[in-house]
């Protein structure tokens, strides 16, 4: 079963699951490194002893497969041809990532809650607030969020999920580097400004990404073929990715410096 779950992810037959866990590890890192001293505390006796934020940041993930309802949690369909986020049209039933951050924010902030909630809303929350800053996550173009749209990724097949998701970003270094990286720009005062607002306006911000760059610049393909992503598509999207990401570690410890007191 596990080889052919290997299999079918190299086909690249799957639907992706929002950044892989390079992306996710970044996020959780970069927040962790930003908790106060009495959030710090309440993740470690959340999660348990050794456990990091980075261990459990992919966890949904891994168990998406077997709970089939958690599958619409990781991401808000925004059309890309509208410019606001309608919860009414895009969050039908509380269905969706947005709807699912307050929710685990809730059990969090619950003192009735049992540990194993508690666990679990907080490894959701974690995952969560990475995925919806991944543009194909917050913006829909009615192709399953990019994963229809098949490109030639530096002389591979791929698709734009996949691209997003991982592609360009395992091409822009080595998990430490740039985590190193990452967290050189990432300075307490721009923690502050990027943690402000909500995770709807966070959301918007994320759409209009998938609208001006991840579309915006993506070449024309002719009918069929693949469209060509290279180093001048990837010259644009790699600033993108790194800001997207160190927004979500910074708004990741926001959240959980809120919630966690
Ligand atoms: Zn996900």
């Amino acid at each position: 079963m596990r080889r052919l779950a290997v299999i079918l992810v190299l086909c690249g037959s799957l639907p992706a699951f929002g950044w892989g866990p390079e992306g996710h590890n970044l996020i959780a890192r970069l927040a962790a490194a930003h908790l106060t001293p009495a959030a710090a505390a309440r993740v470690a006796e959340i999660l348990g002893p050794g456990i990091t934020l980075q261990s459990i940041a992919s966890w949904p993930d891994q168990i998406r497969r077997d709970r089939a309802e958690t599958g619409p949690w990781h991401y808000v369909d925004i059309p890309i041809d509208r410019p606001r986020l309608d919860m009414a049209r895009d969050c039908p039933k509380g269905d969706c990532v947005l709807a699912k951050i307050e929710d685990f924010k809730k059990v969090l902030a619950d003192p009735a809650a049992t540990a194993v909630q508690r666990k679990e809303a907080l490894m959701f929350l974690v995952h969560f607030v990475g995925d919806m800053h991944q543009p194909l996550h917050s913006a829909d173009n009615k192709d399953k969020g990019g994963n229809d749209v098949k490109v030639d990724f530096f002389g591979r097949s791929s698709n734009l999920h996949s691209v997003w998701d991982s592609g360009l970003l395992g091409r822009l270094g080595q998990e430490d580097a740039l985590f190193t990286q990452y967290s050189e720009d990432l300075t307490e005062k721009l923690v502050q400004k990027w943690g402000k607002g909500t995770p709807e306006a966070w959301a918007e911000q994320s759409h209009k990404v998938g609208q001006k760059v991840v579309y915006g610049k993506l070449p024309k393909a002719t009918a069929g073929a693949q469209v060509k992503v290279d180093a001048t598509y990837e010259r644009v999207a790699g600033p993108v990715i790194r800001e997207q990401i160190e927004k979500a570690g910074a708004r990741l410890a926001a959240v959980l410096n809120a919630t966690l007191r």
